[in-house]
């Protein structure tokens, strides 16, 4: 069987793509590891409009909900399911996922970004075992401990932010100048339980069953410095999740894919049509959920026409 359109990813950007496609009766597949929107970590969401708060995961089943409740009949839902790898096959596309393999005329990726892991001896190993990857998910277990958090950015200090209320104590690692706004990082320094270290490069993760200490570099002096903590809360950014298509379409240098703001139209490595992206997947300039469900709107809009006029 020949789909007209597979969507790749459950968040934002594929739950907006699923209303619209089953509203305009495009027999879709719908591949998905999960339905968790990378905000699904956080306490409260203001921004989602028409919803003035909002957890992320009570966003993210509400995203759920509504992608499945006009697609009955119209869109097969395929959870927990990678995309592998997709082909371009005379007039379709091929796509070969973790569980199978299927057919469709057109293709919306939606596979948004994923977290970047430290990559230093002990990493790998104590993952989870005192190296966690959202504050907001595991922060309180850290209760009345002394925690580092890895990350200069937005994200770094936001999860200070959200330590410092419950953590012994919380010392913020920044390899280099701070790139969070200037406002978060100073109500984040004035708290006294948050000591801020710049120019930081994380070496090493001590312990024994679980975490005991990070070493860092002091890059200025070239110093070791081991710090002795039991919770690292690791914040060093994302990369899109893109391999899956790598040689098939154009992507830009940070492996993200590159659309015509317009249609949301990927360039396909060859010549042809078919392939649209949307969300944090692609190389527009914000990501924020409401314009990956924008965007994923606009693409269906323009691949409706497209399946229409061929
Ligand atoms: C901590 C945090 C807080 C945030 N807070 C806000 C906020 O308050 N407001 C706001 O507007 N934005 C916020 N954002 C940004 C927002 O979450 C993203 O812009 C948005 O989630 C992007 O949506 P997306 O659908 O493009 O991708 P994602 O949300 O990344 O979803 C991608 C989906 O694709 C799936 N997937 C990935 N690879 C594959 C594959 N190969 N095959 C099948 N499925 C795959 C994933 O499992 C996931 O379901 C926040 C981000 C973070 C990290």
């Amino acid at each position: 069987m020949t789909y007209s359109l597979a969507i790749i990813g459950g968040g934002p950007a594929g739950a907006a793509a699923a209303v619209y496609a089953a509203r305009k009766r495009l027999h879709s597949i719908f591949i998905t590891k999960d339905w968790l929107g990378q905000s699904y970590v956080s306490e409260g969401i203001e921004n989602w409009i028409g919803t003035p708060k909002i957890s992320g995961l009570d966003l993210s089943k509400s995203l759920e909900t509504h992608a499945k409740e006009y697609a009955k009949g119209i869109i097969d839902f395929k959870e927990g399911e990678l995309a592998a790898r997709i082909e371009k096959s005379g007039d379709v596309f091929k796509i070969t996922s973790t569980k199978g393999s299927y057919e469709a005329r057109a293709i919306l990726i939606t596979s948004g970004s994923s977290r970047r892991k430290l990559d230093i001896p002990g990493a790998a190993e104590y993952e989870n075992k005192g190296i966690i990857y959202c504050a907001t998910c595991d922060g309180p277990l850290y209760a009345d401990q002394d925690v580092a958090v890895i990350g200069g950015g937005n994200a770094g200090f936001e999860s200070a932010a959200q330590l410092m209320a419950y953590c012994k104590s919380v010392t913020l690692l920044s390899r280099s100048e701070y790139k969070a706004d200037p406002g978060t990082v100073e109500a984040v320094s004035k708290n006294p339980k948050v000591k801020l270290v710049q120019f930081a490069a994380p070496k090493e993760i001590k312990g024994d069953t679980f975490v005991r200490s990070l070493v860092y570099t002091d890059t200025k002096t070239k110093k070791d410095i081991e710090l002795p903590v039991t919770g690292i809360f690791v914040e060093i950014g994302s990369f899109p999740n893109t391999d899956f298509v790598k040689g098939l379409v154009d992507l830009d240098q940070y492996n993200r894919i590159k659309v015509d703001a317009h249609n949301q139209r990927a360039t396909i490595i060859g010549g042809g049509h078919g392939i649209w992206a949307a969300g944090d997947v692609t190389d527009g300039l914000f990501h924020q959920n409401n314009i990956a469900a924008g965007d994923a709107v606009k693409a269906v809009e323009d691949i409706y026409l497209w399946l229409h006029a061929k």
